[in-house]
């Protein structure tokens, strides 16, 4: 059984009651954060918190909890549970309405909820490299918010489930976008590109924090327009989300992505990866 924190108490998760007329319930009206938790401690804390308050701003929730508040509450709830490696899921909805009706009230009660599962798969340098497929990216404009209305996502999820492949790459106009919940990056060349947050993707944690490691490595990244010709073309491509870390891609729509350079740059990156979620713990 998980402790989870709903609105001021902490709770067995079996007991957490929210009202069928919560507007996160009804409308979708509602964002999350997803944040790693590596022996007990939170991977990038302040990023999710930074992105959080973002997408409470670009939606208009006011919240009166602060910044540290906030902080304090997740570490409390990864202390109440007993895993080291936990994921944390928190989710603020605009809250419970007496009537059903698309305009909100300035007076509502935010929702806020922070629950913890254990992490399934603890990131490793030897993971099996993952099957993908392609989409055309039919989601709304506004990817960059972290909104609970993920019907899209759910769709594609089921149509690789289907399939037996891992994630779905979405693209737009012939280029990449992201995947249905991951961010994408592709080498070429010993060149390491990823979409820009120019392209209605989320502005991932974990692309974040890779890119600034690149940043700081022998290899060169730019944050550019990748065609579906490109991908293809690729010597590696990758997948990045909180949960999973990052993961190489060997195969896109059937077809095996060729590594023609002796070495996997992933590998490197990886190790990098791994450096920080060890400084990060010891901060
Ligand atoms: N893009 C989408 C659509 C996602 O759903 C996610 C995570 O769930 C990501 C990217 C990766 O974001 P992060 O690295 O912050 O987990």
């Amino acid at each position: 059984m998980s402790i989870c924190y709903l609105n001021g108490d902490y709770l067995n998760i079996e007991e957490a009651r929210i009202s069928p007329l919560d507007r996160g319930f009804i409308f979708g009206d509602a964002i999350y954060e997803v944040i790693a938790c590596y022996d007990k401690k939170p991977f990038k804390l302040k990023l999710h918190i930074e992105r959080l308050l973002k997408n409470l701003e670009s939606i208009k929730i006011d919240l009166e909890l602060s910044n540290s508040n906030l902080s304090d509450i997740i570490n409390q709830v990864i202390n109440k549970n007993n895993s080291v490696n936990q994921v944390i899921y928190l989710q603020i909805s605009r809250g419970p309405e007496a009537i059903r009706d698309h305009t909100p009230q300035d007076n509502s009660t935010p929702t806020i909820f922070v629950s913890s599962f254990p992490m399934k798969v603890i990131p490793k340098i030897d993971i099996e490299p993952v099957e993908v497929i392609m989409q055309d990216d039919f989601r709304w404009r506004k990817s960059s918010i972290k909104a609970t209305s993920l019907l899209a996502s759910v769709i594609y999820k089921m149509e690789a489930k289907e399939k037996n492949v891992s994630e779905v790459i979405l693209h737009e106009k012939g280029l990449i976008t992201e995947g249905s919940v991951s961010n994408i990056f592709c080498v070429k060349d010993k060149i390491i590109k990823t979409p820009s947050l120019e392209a209605n993707i989320l502005p991932g944690v974990t692309r974040k924090t890779l890119i600034e490691i690149i940043q700081k490595s022998e290899y060169g990244i730019t944050e550019v327009d990748i065609s579906i010709d490109e991908l293809f073309d690729s010597d590696e491509v990758w997948i990045s989300n909180t949960t999973k870390g990052v993961v190489p891609v060997f195969k896109i729509d059937n077809q095996i992505i060729l590594n023609k350079q002796e070495k996997f740059i992933f590998k490197d990156i990886f190790k990098l990866f791994m450096t920080e979620i060890q400084s990060d713990k010891s901060q």
